[in-house]
């Protein structure tokens, strides 16, 4: 249920807000009175975003930057700043699944290395750049996408489940390090959402996931948007290096 004007007066930026995840929160933010900095590495996943969104009552501008590229990530936190003065909300939904039905033996050594700069790394040049930037004001949220694979580790996926457990890990440290001030960092632990991303896993894979999940059904990117806005918002107070779980049933811790 869309919170009205929950996010007028607040500057988000977005990543992998071309598609998925980033795409249904980035809408959600605008429908909520926000204003969304929209980044992905895909010019065109982004300009299919913006017709996707149509009207919203908040403003909304799309970026090309590369989350593995600390150069373009810390440029796109600061120009942010420098034109709308503040950045107030942060969720890094960029990321790529590599091999899904590898075992480790096969697992090409390329694949695992891209996974991680794009997963991990990634999500390290994006929490460290925000959180310079949100330092100006001393408020900010920040959101990053782990997985359940990386608390359970999903079998053919070695690049994939490290890579999540890494921002579970990555999590938990900083959002230790700015617990005495007003900067949160929590990340959310789906399992399988109907996204494109989804679509890239090998099938056999995919419906053996599918079956893991007690509801007998893959999440929505609503029901992740949902959660995501709240984590986000001025509300949520008292999480910081929280792992909230998005799972249908099937995390058991
Ligand atoms: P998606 O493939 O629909 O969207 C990901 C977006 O990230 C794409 O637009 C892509 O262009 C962009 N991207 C890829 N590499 C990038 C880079 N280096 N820099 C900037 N943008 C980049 O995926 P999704 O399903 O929306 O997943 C979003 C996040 O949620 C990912 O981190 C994913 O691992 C995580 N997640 C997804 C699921 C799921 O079942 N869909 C489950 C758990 C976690």
């Amino acid at each position: 249920m869309v919170v009205p004007n929950r996010f007028k007066d607040q500057v988000a930026v977005v990543t992998g807000a071309g598609s998925g995840i980033g795409l249904g929160i980035s809408r959600r933010i605008a429908l909520e009175g926000g204003t969304v900095i929209m980044a992905d590495i895909d010019r065109a996943a982004l300009d299919a975003a913006r017709d996707a969104i149509g009207e919203v009552p908040g403003q909304v501008r799309q970026t090309v930057a590369d989350v593995s590229n600390g150069t373009e990530t810390r440029d796109l936190m600061q120009s942010t700043v420098t034109r709308h003065g503040k950045l107030d909300i942060v969720i890094n939904s960029a990321g790529i699944v590599g091999p899904s039905a590898s075992n480790i033996a096969e697992y090409d050594l390329s694949s695992f290395r891209r996974v991680l700069d794009v997963n991990l790394v990634g999500s390290f040049i994006v929490s460290k750049h925000a959180i310079r930037a949100m330092q100006g004001t001393g408020y900010g949220r920040i959101l990053l996408l782990a997985s359940i694979s990386g608390k359970e580790g999903n079998p053919g996926m070695a690049g994939y489940s490290t890579s999540k457990a890494g921002v579970i890990g990555l999590t938990k440290a900083i959002g230790k390090e700015y617990a005495n001030t007003q900067i949160t960092i929590n990340a959310l632990a789906p399992a399988m959402i109907a996204t494109p991303l989804a679509q890239t896993l090998d099938p056999d894979k995919l419906s053996s996931l599918t079956d893991k999940i007690p509801m007998g059904r893959l999440g929505t990117i609503d029901e992740v948007a949902a959660l995501a806005c709240w984590i986000v918002s001025p509300e949520a107070s008292f999480s910081t290096g929280a792992i909230f779980d998005l799972s249908g049933g099937r995390a058991t811790y």
